[in-house]
């Protein structure tokens, strides 16, 4: 292969992982062009009702700061320390998140963060963005692209392609005509839709320093705080619920019920959920990522997951980062460096897949109980009677970069030996809490 800055790279998809490594590969000096399908988002306004905040974790961050990017990007965001759960009775019950209470994640524009990314892969010399050109196909015999420009068509050949076109990626479906790589989607029968809590009187109507949640059993609504001091709600609901309210009169009367405490802050609640899509949710499992060393997919191209950990960004961040790192190992040997960035990080987003799935159950159904809550305290306690040989799976996935598969293996490890500590003790009142502990989010083990 030649040196980088001979080699021409094609990043397909310009949101927030696209954005990104045309940054992180700018950097190392190769010549990079990103396709993307949409106008800029620089000079248009977003798409109503499609998740405009998303919570960026330590993962996230690490990814940001080895390009001194987090003091841009974290300009606009809002830390949040814990959740806080509604009841249906409109009480309220705080969780900090960490056991020092002080560690938060961040909730952040997400057209903001594509924005500031975007920026700075302009600014970085050899990056070429191109804006309203969308990817027809990926032709493999020739590492080629077709690319639609409205009505032109266009087919360039660069030397590597890399697929970060989302979950909906032209690149992974090309690939999978041909046969080289089988994708499996787990459908979830949940879909989410967006709402809003505009500020009040030029206030945050709830604390802004907490993630929202009203837990209802097989449901649940979430809300984040926005600069503009509004919160972003999504409701997570079984598909046929959502669909099933179809009048201002059923859906007013719906939320009155369930969370009664929400309404009289959604003024446009009835505009919102009529007009507002209810967008679908799935896991994608594909296998392997990449092909031949000259293409590879990369972010929810590769493993679209589920968003109930918060990670499905943070996750395509730490990609970018791996590559990276596959790409000094290898001395910029592409033939290699894809096929080792894949045999790392599938196993981790096969792992973030897994944990994001159990923590919906713990979200929508477990915060609510004082079990739940019980355990939590002692977790917490253990985090700091153990600091550093204690971390819980929150912890680990949230604020630390351990890989999320040995996130997993950690995580048992640690309830197995602690209900045996209990066990040998006797310590009953701990066993149970830790009992608790270790059913919390075990399902499948
Ligand atoms: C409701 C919800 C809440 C979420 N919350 C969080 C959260 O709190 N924290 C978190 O880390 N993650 C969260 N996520 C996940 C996060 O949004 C995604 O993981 C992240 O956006 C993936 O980035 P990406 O760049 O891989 O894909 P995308 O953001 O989907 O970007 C893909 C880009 O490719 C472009 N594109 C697509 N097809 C083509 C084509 N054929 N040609 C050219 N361009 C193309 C698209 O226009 C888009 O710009 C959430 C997701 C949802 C749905």
């Amino acid at each position: 292969m030649s040196a980088p800055n001979q080699t021409r790279v094609a990043i397909v998809g310009g949101g927030l992982v696209g954005s990104l490594l045309a940054c992180y590969l700018g950097r190392r000096g190769y010549r990079v062009d990103v396709y993307e399908r949409r106008h800029d988002p620089r000079s248009h306004a977003a798409e109503q009702g499609r998740s405009i905040n998303l919570a960026l974790s330590e993962r996230g961050l690490d990814a940001l700061r080895r390009i001194d990017l987090v003091d841009s990007v974290m300009a606009p965001a809002l830390p949040m320390h814990g959740r806080m759960m509604h009841d249906q009775a409109g009480r309220l019950t705080f969780q900090s998140y960490s056991a020092s209470g002080e560690r938060a994640i961040n909730s952040i524009g997400r057209g903001a963060l594509n924005e500031t990314l975007l920026d700075a892969a302009e600014a970085t010399p050899g990056v070429t963005l191109h804006f309203d050109v969308r990817t027809t196909a990926y032709g493999l015999g020739t590492n080629s692209l077709a690319l639609a420009r409205g009505d032109e068509l266009e087919v360039v050949e660069p030397d590597i392609v890399l697929g970060s076109d989302g979950y909906a990626s032209a690149v992974r479906q090309s690939l999978a005509d041909a046969g080289r790589i089988t994708v499996t989607q787990e459908p979830e029968d949940h879909s989410y839709k967006e709402l809003t809590i505009p500020a009040l009187n030029g206030e945050f109507a709830m604390d802004p320093d907490a993630l929202h949640i009203w837990p209802r059993g097989s449901s649940m609504m979430i809300a984040l705080p926005n600069p503009d001091r509004s919160f972003t709600c999504t409701l997570f609901w079984p598909r046929a619920d959502l669909e099933a309210l179809t009048t201002p009169e059923s859906i007013t009367a719906h939320f009155a019920e369930v969370y009664p405490d929400a309404l009289p802050l959604m003024p446009t609640l009835v505009e919102d959920y009529l007009a507002n899509p209810n967008g679908l949710l799935s896991t994608l499992h594909v296998d392997p990522w990449q092909a031949d060393g000259k293409v590879a997919l990369i972010g929810d191209a590769a493993h679209a997951i589920l968003p109930f950990f918060g990670q499905g960004a943070n996750s395509g961040f730490e990609d970018v980062v791996e590559l990276d790192r596959c790409l000094d190992e290898t001395e910029d040997d592409w033939r290699l460096a894809l096929p080792l960035y894949q045999q790392r990080r599938r196993p981790n987003a096969e792992a973030i897949a897994w944990l994001a799935q159990d923590n919906f159950i713990e979200m929508r159904d477990k915060v609510a109980s004082p079990a739940f809550r019980a355990a939590k305290k002692v977790e917490h306690a253990l985090e700091r009677l153990l600091p550093g040989r204690y971390l819980s799976r929150y912890e680990m996935v949230s604020f630390t970069t351990i890989p999320y598969a040995e996130v997993i293996e950690r995580d048992r490890r640690q309830r197995s030996t602690l209900l045996a500590t209990a066990a040998g003790v006797g310590a009953l009142a701990v066993g149970t809490a830790v009992g608790v502990l270790s059913r919390v989010g075990r399902r499948g083990t």
